[in-house]
């Protein structure tokens, strides 16, 4: 089974992608836990493209289809790299972030149509989806808090973005979990790390009985 966790920066997604594998390691499962962008040594080197920006340059960074290119190359290499050969192996692959985080950023945020993101993961990765994609949602305030809490120096974060653009994302990811209910299960992240795992296991309760 192939789970990818969504949302928007401080909704707790890494702390989500580990207690679930934790879950489910304990029912005996083989679980691959990765990231996007990156989870091989390709796609961590463009991830470190993609954070630094333009080499040698101070300026707005990456234009918006250079910026969705980037990340659909890395994910191509970690969808043929890492999460088929893992899920082939009869692994669970649990994936911080995939394609529709592309969807939201580069799309709902960056401004570039859906049709043009769908297309890249088409080249890319050949359409390639997860079984089940779970959207962790916060209050803006409470991630807000979170990241404050957190950032260090900021350096794993694309920078320079305005909270309008973190809005278009929040609206582009519940739009796409909203016409696509069959792919996507919606969880309240506001509250502790162990009650948004509870949500997260209440909704994967379906796969794990199968
Ligand atoms: O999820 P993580 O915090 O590792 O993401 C690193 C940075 O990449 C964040 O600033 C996030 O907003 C950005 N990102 C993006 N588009 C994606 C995936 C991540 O802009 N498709």
């Amino acid at each position: 089974r192939f789970i990818a966790l969504e949302g928007g920066e401080g909704a707790g997604k890494s702390t989500q992608a580990r207690l679930l594998a934790e879950a489910l390691r304990t029912r005996g499962i083989d679980v691959v836990v990765t990231r996007e962008p990156g989870g091989t040594p390709g796609a961590e080197a463009i991830r470190k493209l993609i954070l630094e920006g333009v080499p040698g340059d101070d300026g707005p960074g990456w234009n918006s289809r250079a910026e969705a290119l980037l990340f659909a190359a890395a994910r191509s290499d970690h969808v043929e790299q890492l999460i088929r050969p893992a899920l082939a192996r009869g692994a669970w692959v649990v994936c911080d972030r995939f394609l529709d985080s592309s969807r939201a950023y580069q799309g709902g945020g960056g401004g570039l149509s859906d049709v043009d993101i769908l297309t890249l993961h088409a080249i890319g990765s050949m359409g390639f989806l997860p079984d089940l994609t779970l959207l962790i949602e916060v209050a803006p305030g409470e991630a807000a808090k979170r990241l404050a809490l957190r950032d260090t120096d900021g350096t794993d974060r694309i920078g320079g973005r305005g909270a309008a653009y973190h809005t278009r994302v929040a609206e582009a990811f519940a739009a796409f979990a909203g016409s696509e209910p069959q792919r996507f299960a919606r969880i309240d992240g506001n509250g502790t790390p162990a009650e948004t795992h509870s949500g997260v296991l209440a909704a994967l309760a379906p796969l794990l009985t199968t």
